[in-house]
């Protein structure tokens, strides 16, 4: 077969480097494996890359134009043998977005890593988030070893240079794919790629530079939390490998419902039912706060559903600069059963005000006096 290089390449005799370079990238991403199955394709590849091979190279064209040379027959130049360089970059950069072929740094591979990062979910009572606490917080984790330091090493050794690679934790290795014989920069098995051995790993770690442990540590919980929020502490995390720096701890705060506040943001808010007797005439309750306990007046007239604001008792702000209030609601019980002295006292109390008399049923009360309508509002954004 005398297939022509220009011809495989789809470009005119006189391309310049340029061009060939692009139409290169160009049949290679068409023919590559990863994007195209076909048997043949990767056939055609093969031309194509020593095409490009030889068209690529000035001195190598040079000699290709003079002519004689069969493209696929051998000859004085094929392959990689002739001291000539065949400039891989140019393939990987055509698949780099593709298939993560990009390039990694040449060097060895440090044996240092960040420990992982570490969530745990913890839950506070209200109490804890009013002014913010202290809390101890147990877990497991990798912790830096305490016989080497996590050097990795058994105390008085070290590392010695990898003989294998010479300490560039990498080796060159030839490998044969439909591309032809290529030159793969592999990593150190000797090594593992970080250049450097260990010839006697430390007997605590084995080696790695840290050890799970269960750690216990004071958590400050800061004032104003509220659920779903994290807490980030940084370099609290696992120990990293071999000395690597740590990674950081988070803490997924969940605080509980308390039994008599339901917070809403910073505010506290609580019901108080109080018999109607004490709504109409007024009266004083306590209220155990977070502050210590407050006498909540009730004044006089007070309706069902009114509410009391008792201002910064409430939980502080996150940014520390202010505190919620306490909003009380006040229920009023209305009895539900009444002895037939009460209700006449009641009856009575209904004539003084102008009431019809009701003890003989509700069929008054459809037509007037059964109340007056009026929107709802909304007692809490009024206040
Ligand atoms: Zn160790
Ligand atoms: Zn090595």
């Amino acid at each position: 077969m005398n297939d022509d290089f220009y011809e495989i390449l789809g470009v005119s005799k006189d391309a310049s480097a340029d061009e060939i370079k692009k139409a290169y990238r160009k049949k290679a991403r068409k023919l590559h494996p990863d994007v195209n199955p076909d048997p043949s394709a990767a056939d055609q590849m093969k031309k194509v890359s020593q095409a490009y091979e030889t068209l690529s190279n000035p001195e190598k064209r040079r000699m290709y134009d003079m002519g004689g040379q069969s493209p696929f027959g051998g000859g004085g130049f094929g392959g990689f043998g002739g001291g000539a360089t065949f400039d891989f970059s140019d393939l990987f950069e055509a698949f780099a977005g593709a298939s993560g072929m990009g390039g990694r740094g040449r060097g060895p591979i440090p044996r240092e890593r960040r420990g992982n990062d570490i969530l745990r979910r913890m839950t506070l009572e209200l109490d804890d988030v009013v002014f913010g606490s202290e809390k101890e917080l147990t877990f497991p984790t990798a912790v830096t070893c305490s016989r080497c330091h996590g050097n990795c090493c058994e105390p008085g050794t070290g590392t010695k240079k990898c003989t294998v690679c010479s300490g560039t934790g990498h080796v060159q290795r030839t490998v044969k794919s439909l591309l032809g014989q290529m030159v793969q920069l592999a990593p150190c098995s000797a090594c593992q790629g970080h250049g450097t051995t260990i010839e006697n790993p430390c007997a605590e770690c084995q080696g790695h530079g840290r050890v799970q442990e269960e750690r216990t540590i004071t958590l400050r919980v800061p004032a104003g939390i509220d659920t779903g929020r994290r807490i980030q502490l940084r370099g609290e995390g696992e120990a990293g490998e071999a000395g690597g720096p740590a990674g950081d701890l988070f803490v997924e705060v969940r605080v509980k419902e308390h039994e008599i506040f339901h917070r809403e943001g910073n505010d506290l808010l609580a019901r108080l039912t109080i018999s109607m007797v004490a709504a109409a005439l007024g009266t004083k309750a306590t209220l155990t706060t977070f502050d210590g306990e407050r006498e909540v007046e009730i004044k006089p007239g007070t309706q069902p559903g009114d509410v009391i604001r008792m201002r910064n008792l409430g939980v502080t702000s996150l940014r520390g600069d202010s505190r919620g209030d306490i909003l009380i609601e006040v229920g009023v019980e209305i009895p539900k059963k009444l002895s037939g002295s009460e209700r006449d006292l009641l009856a009575q109390f209904g004539e003084m005000r102008g009431e019809p008399d009701l003890r003989e049923g509700a069929k008054n009360a459809q037509h007037s006096d059964g109340g007056v309508f009026a929107k709802i509002r909304e007692k809490f954004r009024d206040l």
